[in-house]
């Protein structure tokens, strides 16, 4: 089977590199050894945000009485907003298989291994196919770390696989490392009632990101009932006959009935005999290196998402540099550019950022301006019971440059690509201004946010 591009995985970097190779006129075959989705899918983006909803609707009916309407029996079935979860996926999975069809796309299920930079074997079922392609995208993705001595069974011990599937509410939670998907658990299970321990080896819960949003996070989860600790690590996990028991670097032991492990995650690329190519990995031998342009050191072969070297760990990413590397394949002179990537954590209140902080800007050498509203301050947010939030902007003193963006609140997650836009296309602050924004809107903090800048918010 010849083909002009092969693509190993069909997650939102592999998926959608195939169907924009095929819409550009090639021979595109497309290599999935599970779920078409990939994680993203599957096991992490849309999973965890059908349960965060359903857990959401459970929250809203417990402030039912502020709003004048009293409902007695509020329970929560795990298994059946499980079951909707995977009602979701399945549409979704479903729809790009569907898109896969229509771009006459061939979909091989089977586990890929390299012969050759051009030659692939895939072990499907029933057989095992050669594919011999002009060019091949790695984008094989991520599986959960899970090292060995925390004694994982997907029962007890779980990575965030496991979590998006259990059938009952635990009653106490500890999950180990507080990143993005970390805190997103802890959000999620403390919403339906279970009492959640954070542990983070790190100083800071979600520490990648903007100083002011991780504390606003931090404080948000302690008022919650969630317990945090950081500068701490899990020592050992010693499982009992029902629950384990957490022992801490503080000395302090931890019970529960679900331990979660969300320490990262590695590359899939063990088995898939890289070694026959000689690809470059990073200084860990974790990751691919690559280019601006997606290419590998090895003519013909790019790596995109998750499984290689750039900085973004994300679905929207891994799908533009599967864009990226098609169009460099099929002619044209693409580049990725990272300097608008917007950044979400669906807790609640939801955090998203995007450019610069005002921290990495002063670094930059900027001479920064800020600005900022309180959501306190704006109707549509009060009218929905979301006072809690605020918006960040960091601009150019000199230019009027917008440079960067970081907000905590209600719906901020679809805010920030008004900023985003903006920052993409190296915009002024000014043009915030001068864009009316509709009322009652949350969008209007971010435009009082762009007045402030200037001292000239009118609800501040
Ligand atoms: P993946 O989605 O990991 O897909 C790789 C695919 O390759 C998989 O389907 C795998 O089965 C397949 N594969 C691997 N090896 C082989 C082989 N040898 N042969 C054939 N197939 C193979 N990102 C966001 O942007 N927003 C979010 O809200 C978000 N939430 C997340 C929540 C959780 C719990 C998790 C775990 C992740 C989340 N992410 C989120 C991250 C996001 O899922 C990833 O960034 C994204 O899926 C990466 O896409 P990818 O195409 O690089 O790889």
């Amino acid at each position: 089977m010849d083909y002009k591009v092969a693509v190993l995985g069909a997650g939102p970097g592999g998926y959608v590199a195939a169907i924009r190779a095929a819409q550009l006129g090639a021979k595109v075959c497309l290599i999935e050894k599970e779920n078409v989705g990939g994680t993203c899918l599957n096991w992490g983006c849309i999973p965890t945000k059908s349960l965060l909803a359903s857990a959401e609707i459970y929250s809203k009916f417990e402030e039912a009485n502020q709003h004048g309407i009293t409902i007695d029996n509020i329970n929560v079935d795990l298994s059946k907003m499980v079951q909707r979860k995977d009602g979701v996926v399945k549409q979704l999975v479903n729809g790009v298989k569907f898109l896969v069809k229509k771009n006459k796309i061939d979909l091989i299920k089977g586990h890929a291994k390299f012969l050759s930079s051009k030659e692939i074997k895939v072990d499907t079922e029933k057989e095992t196919k050669y594919i011999s392609a002009d060019n091949v995208i790695i984008a094989t993705g991520t599986s959960p770390a899970l090292p060995k001595f925390f004694g994982y069974d997907g029962k007890t011990v779980c990575s965030s696989n496991e979590g998006l599937n259990w059938n009952q509410v635990p009653k106490k939670l500890v999950v180990i490392g507080g990143g993005v998907i970390g805190c997103e658990f802890a959000n999620l299970y403390n919403t339906l009632g279970t009492e959640v321990t954070i542990v983070e080896l790190l100083p800071s819960i979600l520490a990648n990101l903007d100083e002011e949003l991780a504390n606003a996070t931090l404080k948000n989860f302690k008022k919650k009932g969630i317990k945090v600790y950081t500068d701490v690590s899990a020592k050992s996990i010693n499982k009992k006959a029902e629950g384990a028991d957490v022992v801490l670097s503080n000395g302090e032991t931890i019970s529960c009935d679900k331990v979660l492990i969300s320490i990262g995650r590695k590359t899939n690329i063990d088995d898939i005999n890289l070694e026959y190519l000689g690809l470059k990995l990073d200084d860990k031998g974790r990751k691919i290196l690559v280019d601006e342009h997606m290419r590998t050191n090895v003519e013909g072969v790019y790596a995109i998402g998750d499984v290689c070297s750039t900085l973004y760990d994300l679905a929207h990413v891994a799908s533009r540099e599967g864009i990226v590397a098609v169009e460099n394949i099929m002619g044209k002179d693409s580049t990725m550019d990272y300097h608008a990537i917007p950044s979400c954590v669906y807790t609640h209140p939801e955090l998203a950022s995007v450019g610069m902080t005002e921290k990495e800007a002063k670094e930059k050498g900027y001479k920064v301006k800020l600005g900022r509203f309180n959501f306190v301050g704006n109707g549509k947010a009060l009218s929905m019971g979301e006072p809690n939030g605020f918006i960040k902007l960091v601009v150019d003193a000199e230019s009027d440059i917008l440079l960067g963006a970081q907000m905590f609140g209600a719906h901020t997650t679809d805010l920030i690509a008004e900023v985003g836009v903006v920052i993409q296309n190296k915009g002024k602050c000014s043009e915030i201004v001068s864009t009316i924004h509709a009322h009652p809107t949350i969008a209007e903090t971010v435009y009082e946010a762009a007045e402030d800048v200037y001292g000239l918010a009118i609800h501040a």
